[in-house]
């Protein structure tokens, strides 16, 4: 039933833990099935345990130990080598006094405020305070203060201030001790510890329904629509019945929740086809996400260069002009959207053009490689720096929507040329974004396989315990 695993060099333990959806417990017959998993790997023990929670029935069969989490480090980990694990193995730095002779004193900080009033409020004079702030290390830090942060005084029995602890975040907090004489200031960053979940849903209605049913919160369900966004058009193809199935990151502080990290791995099923993502970074640094061969998610155009806008004129060779009242070939899309609707680059590359230009009003040519152009009119406004000769990246803003040139209301006419040929811009076949390079693909296959057979083991732990009716 499982696959085969790449070897491991890191032994590991795995706990699942499965809660089958509301869904599931009310209405066994319920055509959304979701279900998660919450997986906590554990490279210290050398053993794989899997516990299912959720009954006593038999253990699901084995998950393989894993290796080469790469990929699965957190995004505040520098280094892609450090495995997932260590993330959750990283000492908490003390934030709890440990001396219990300490008695501290905490204030909110609002806006207003000021280092001396609240060195005031705490009992201590503003000598005391300079000493404080001119101490060693980054003590004098503490002079940026804002509202929101918690400030917390501690004194010893002789009622001397030893300690001062600004909370900046969940997860940063300036830490200043008095060492002797002086006070001495540190930066405590904490390591989110990171918990890989799994969750699957069926699609009754909606994409966001089966997400909410599988237990994704609605950035994640939004970041899965935007990961198989270039293949799949999420209002148009979703079919009743399709299914996706996701490895993402929790995010955990002293063991509460403090939100999601990114997606790892998902599958995606859409009417008969299946499409599979997974997360890599590559040699530079850059984060992506990519087929199991290699292939970019991404296509090298946006379909759309303008959020939230409808298609108000197609591609039409024999159309009547709406001003000239001649036919006149419409030689591109026309989105209707408001008048500074940020309209972005559909592919990376290089202004040709940005100014007047006859009938198209304010407009801007980008120029792809060496076969295709772009040519985005009627802005009201050209973005910031935006000038011949300058280098864009795909979906940079470049101009605003507007109605310069020959135009009856706001909106932008785009135009896709390929070898000097007007293609319709809504239909044409968009190239895909390049590849994981040759010489990087045996590293990209080390940080992904693991993921994948992750995705696929618990699909197969998902399927069994649908099949024993649970
Ligand atoms: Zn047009």
């Amino acid at each position: 039933m499982l696959k085969t695993f790449p070897k491991t060099h890191i032994a590991a333990a795995v706990v699942i833990s499965a809660v089958v959806g509301t869904a599931m417990i009310f209405s066994p017959s319920a055509e959304v099935e979701a279900k998660r998993m919450s997986v906590s790997l554990d490279l210290e023990s050398g053993e794989v345990v899997q516990t299912n929670l959720s009954n006593g029935d038999a253990p699901i069969p084995s998950a393989p130990a894993t290796s080469d989490q790469e990929s699965v480090a957190s995004t505040e980990v520098a280094s892609d080598q450090v495995p997932l694990a260590a993330a959750s193995k990283t000492p908490t730095p003390a934030d709890e006094p440990k001396q219990p002779e300490l008695s501290w004193t905490e204030y909110q900080i609002k806006s207003g405020d000021t280092l001396s009033g609240l060195f005031k409020k705490a009992g201590f004079n503003d000598g005391l305070m300079l000493s404080v702030i001119h101490g060693e290390g980054e003590a004098t830090k503490l002079q940026r203060l804002y509202a929101g942060e918690r400030i917390a005084f501690a004194t010893n029995q002789a009622d001397e201030l030893v300690s001062i602890k600004l909370q900046r975040s969940q997860l940063e907090s300036l830490q200043i001790d008095k060492t002797g004489e002086e006070f001495i200031g540190k930066t405590v960053v904490k390591e989110p510890e990171v918990r890989a979940r799994y969750a699957e849903g069926e699609i009754a209605s909606s994409l966001f329904g089966a997400g909410q049913q599988a237990g994704l919160t609605d950035k994640l369900t939004m970041e899965l629509a935007g990961i198989f966004g270039w293949d799949i058009d999420f209002v148009m193809d979703i079919r009743k019945g399709d299914r996706f199935s996701v490895v993402y990151e929790e995010l955990y502080l002293d063991g509460e929740k403090i939100d999601d990290g990114k997606i790892l791995a998902a599958n995606f099923y859409n009417r008969s086809r299946e499409l599979a993502a997974v997360f890599y970074t590559d040699k530079n640094g850059v984060s992506d996400y990519f087929t199991p061969d290699g292939r970019s998610m991404r296509k090298a155009f946006l379909r759309t260069p303008v959020d939230f806008a409808r298609i108000s004129s197609s591609f039409n060779l024999n159309r009547r002009h709406p001003v000239l009242n001649t036919i006149r070939a419409h030689k591109g899309t026309d989105y209707a959207a408001r008048t500074g609707t940020p309209i972005k680059a559909s592919g990376q590359g290089k202004v040709i053009h940005a100014g007047r230009k006859g009938g198209y009003g304010n407009a801007v040519i980008l120029q792809h490689g060496t076969n295709i152009t772009t040519l985005y009119a009627h802005m009201n406004q050209f973005a910031k720096g935006i000038r011949s000769g300058t280098y864009v990246k795909q979906g940079q803003v470049i101009g605003y929507v507007g109605s310069t040139g020959l135009a009856t209301g706001p909106h932008l006419h785009y135009e896709f040329r390929v070898n000097g040929t007007h293609r319709n811009p809504a239909t044409v076949k968009l190239p895909d974004a390049a590849p994981i390079a040759q010489a990087e693909l045996e590293r990209f296959k080390v940080s992904t396989d693991n993921l994948l057979a992750q995705l696929e083991t618990y699909q197969e732990s998902g399927r069994l315990t649908l099949a024993r009716g649970e």
